[in-house]
């Protein structure tokens, strides 16, 4: 007798404690894509890209690439790190009902954060049109915001983001808060300037009861290219030497302080270590069980 195949399953909920926080991590959507190269080393030789690519045993002309919201429960908020794609992808805007097999409901989160304003991570904000997220304000960093207002800093490729943001942004901003870094969300949930990928993009510092994770939204792209030659251009980087730069900093400060990253396109849950490596590049460590202690 033929038993029937029943199809691809892939985890797409992740929840762990740090200090008093309970953090979940959710995959809004998974999509495959032709490269990394030329959208990932920009500015080298192709087969440079495709030699790294096999040394770390990945097909060389395709790759991954997953979209991973996060929720923070510190006990008084549920904190919404990036809403996906929302409607924009119908395919991948799978937010809404992971969050609600994760066992919360939308209208629990009393924060939305936006890292940064490219359509993965603002599509979900439409979900606020259709009555979702009724008691969430939105925070997002000011210098994003200004930028992609302004249009100051950019770039000519942007220029579907930029009418993307008008359309979503500009008419919630009554309920926005905007935020410098070094600023608090609430008590322990820091702003760092991850300024580069985007001309605003925000980090955010996660610290509960002395244990601290670190949100690094878009520092990092893919989990072998960005790691391992940060200084390689991504078509992805709204500003190429500043998001190198800023990368190198925060995957050294992960590294040499051992502390956790989460990262919005890592391979799910999107969680692991950073190392450092001898060559000026680093190390995506995948967790698996130190968060269970
Ligand atoms: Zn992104």
């Amino acid at each position: 007798m033929a038993i029937a195949k029943t199809g691809k399953i892939y985890p797409e909920i992740f929840r762990f404690t740090m200090g008093d926080f309970e953090i979940t991590t959710i995959l809004d959507g998974l999509i495959q894509r032709d490269g990394p190269y030329p959208i990932f080393g920009q500015n080298v030789n192709e087969n440079e890209v495709h030699r790294l690519l096999k040394e770390n045993l990945l097909p060389e002309r395709q790759f991954e690439h997953g979209f991973t919201p996060i929720l923070v429960n510190t006990g008084n908020d549920l904190i919404l790190f990036d809403p996906g794609n929302g409607k924009l992808n119908e395919k991948h805007g799978r937010l809404i009902s992971l969050l609600e097999s994760s066992g919360y409901n939308h209208n629990d989160v009393t924060k939305i954060v936006i890292t940064h304003c490219h359509p993965d991570h603002i599509g979900g904000l439409m979900y606020i049109n259709d009555g979702y997220f009724s008691n969430a304000t939105i925070i997002i960093g000011a210098t994003e915001f200004d930028c992609w207002n302004t249009g100051k800093n950019i770039p000519e490729q942007r220029k579907a983001n930029k009418e993307l943001f008008e359309k979503i942004c500009i008419p919630l901003a009554d309920k926005m808060e905007f935020i410098k870094p070094d600023q608090e969300v609430v008590t322990g949930i820091t702003a760092v300037n991850g300024f580069g990928h985007s001309p605003g993009h925000m980090c955010y510092n996660i610290e509960s009861n002395n244990k601290t994770i670190f949100f690094a939204a878009d520092i990092t792209n893919h989990y072998v290219v960005s790691m391992q030659v940060p200084d390689w251009h991504v078509m992805f980087d709204d500003i190429k030497d500043l998001a190198v730069d800023s990368r190198k900093r925060i995957l050294g400060m992960l590294a040499k302080e051992k502390i956790p990253m989460i990262g919005y396109h890592m391979p799910f849950p999107a969680v692991g270590y950073v190392e450092e490596k001898n060559d000026g590049g680093f190390k995506w460590l995948p967790i698996s069980y130190q968060l269970s202690f």
